[in-house]
C-alpha cells in the first residue's frame, strides 16, 4: 500500500487505484488528495496558474497562496510593462526584492531619460531662438550690405547712378557693343549758367532743379540706356545700340523738353536749359586694339569736347563729335 502510495507520489504517470485498496475509505481520500496535488503541481509546472484542488487542508492551502502570490506578481508586472513603476511586492522573498529593484531602477531610468528629454528639448529652442537671431543678423547685414552697395553707387541728390557706378557699366556695356558690332552714343549734359540760377534763388531751389532735370530724362530714356550724375551740374546717358542719328534725335528731345519746362524749382520764375554734347562709338572704333575702359574715358572726352561747343555758343543746344570720315560738327 505504501509503496503503491510513493508511486502515485514519484511517478509522472498516475497509477490506476487498485480495487482492493479503494475500499479503504481513509486511502481512498488520501490518494484523490495526492493525486488532485500532483496534477495541480504538472499543471503549475507548466504555467498554469488555475488550482483546480477539491480536497481543503494545509498543503492546499500553502499551494493556493503561492499561485494568488504568482498571479498577483503577473498584473504587477502588467502595470509595469504599461510604464507604472509605483507598486512593490512584499510576500515573495529574494522573488519580490528582485521585483522591486527592477521597478525601482526602471522608475530612475525613466526620470533621468525624461531629465534629458527635457534638457533636449530646451536645447533644441535655444538652438531654434539662436538659429532665429542669426536669420535676423544675417538679414539686418545683407540689408546694410545692400544700403552701402546702394548708397555706394548711387547719387544721394537724384537717386541716380553716381559716376563710379557710369564708370563700370559703362565699360561693359561698350564691350557688349564691340562684340554685337553695333553702335552707341554718349551725351553729356551739362545745366546752362547753373550758378547764376543758385544765386537767385538759393542752393536749396538749385537742388530740386537738379531733380527736376533727372526726371525728365528719365521719363525720355529707354530702361536700357544708362543714367548718372557725372559731377555737380553734370549728367550722362549712354545709349546702347543706337546710332549717332538716334543719338542726336534723343539728345535734341531732352534739351527741347527741358527749355519748355515752365517749373524747374518751386517759386523759381527761369525756366532751366541744358547743354549736350554727344559722341558716338562707330563699329570701325570699336575695333580698335583698346580696352573697353579706355574706349569709354575716349568716349566721354569727344562729348566733353563737343558740349564745351555747345557751351560756346551760348548754351541750350546740341553739339556732336563726329568721326574724322563724317562731315565736321554742325550746331543746332
Ligand atoms: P555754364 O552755363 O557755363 O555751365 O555755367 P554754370 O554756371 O552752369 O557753370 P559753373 O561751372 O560756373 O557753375 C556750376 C554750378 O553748379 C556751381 C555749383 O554751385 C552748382 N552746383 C553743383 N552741384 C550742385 C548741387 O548739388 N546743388 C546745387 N544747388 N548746385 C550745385
Ligand atoms: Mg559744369
Ligand atoms: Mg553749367
Amino acid at each position: 500500500m505504501f509503496k503503491f502510495l510513493e508511486k502515485v507520489i514519484t511517478e509522472s504517470k498516475t497509477p490506476v487505484l487498485p480495487p482492493e485498496y479503494a475500499q479503504w475509505d481513509t486511502f481512498n481520500s488520501l490518494f484523490q488528495h495526492t493525486s488532485e496535488i500532483k496534477s495541480a503541481l504538472a499543471n503549475f509546472a507548466k504555467g498554469d496558474l488555475d488550482l483546480r484542488v477539491v480536497k481543503k487542508g494545509a498543503t492546499t492551502g500553502n499551494l493556493k497562496a503561492i499561485l494568488a502570490n504568482l498571479s498577483h506578481l503577473a498584473w504587477q508586472f502588467k502595470v509595469a510593462a504599461q510604464g507604472d513603476f509605483s507598486h512593490t511586492v512584499d510576500f515573495m522573498g529574494e522573488f519580490s526584492d528582485a521585483f522591486n529593484m527592477m521597478t525601482t531602477n526602471l522608475a530612475r531610468h525613466e526620470k533621468e531619460i525624461s531629465e534629458k528629454q527635457q534638457q533636449l528639448a530646451f536645447m533644441a529652442e535655444e538652438l531654434k531662438k539662436e538659429i532665429r537671431h542669426r536669420d535676423m543678423v544675417e538679414a539686418a547685414l545683407k540689408e546694410s550690405e545692400n544700403n552701402y552697395r546702394n548708397l555706394a553707387l548711387h547719387d544721394p541728390l537724384t537717386k541716380i547712378y553716381n559716376r563710379s557706378y557710369f564708370s563700370e557699366a559703362g565699360a561693359r556695356e561698350v564691350e557688349i557693343t564691340r562684340r554685337r558690332g553695333d553702335e552707341l552714343c554718349l551725351l553729356m549734359m551739362d545745366l546752362d549758367k547753373f550758378k547764376r540760377f543758385n544765386d537767385t534763388f538759393g542752393h536749396l531751389s538749385g537742388d530740386a532743379a537738379l531733380i527736376h532735370i533727372t526726371r525728365i530724362v528719365q521719363e525720355i530714356q529707354r530702361k536700357t540706356d544708362i543714367f548718372a550724375r557725372f559731377g555737380g551740374e553734370e549728367f550722362v546717358l549712354l545709349l546702347p545700340q543706337t546710332p549717332f542719328s538716334g543719338g542726336k534725335i534723343i539728345a535734341e528731345k531732352l534739351r527741347a523738353e527741358i527749355a519748355s519746362r515752365r517749373d524747374p524749382a518751386p517759386n523759381t520764375s527761369e525756366p532751366i536749359t541744358i547743354s549736350i554734347g554727344l559722341a558716338s562709338l562707330t563699329q570701325k572704333e570699336a575695333l580698335k586694339e583698346s580696352s573697353s575702359e579706355a574706349i569709354l574715358r575716349d568716349l566721354i572726352a569727344r562729348a566733353d569736347e563737343a558740349l564745351y561747343d555747345a557751351k560756346k555758343v551760348g548754351g541750350n543746344c546740341v553739339c556732336y563729335f563726329t568721326p574724322a570720315t563724317e562731315a565736321p560738327p554742325t550746331l543746332t
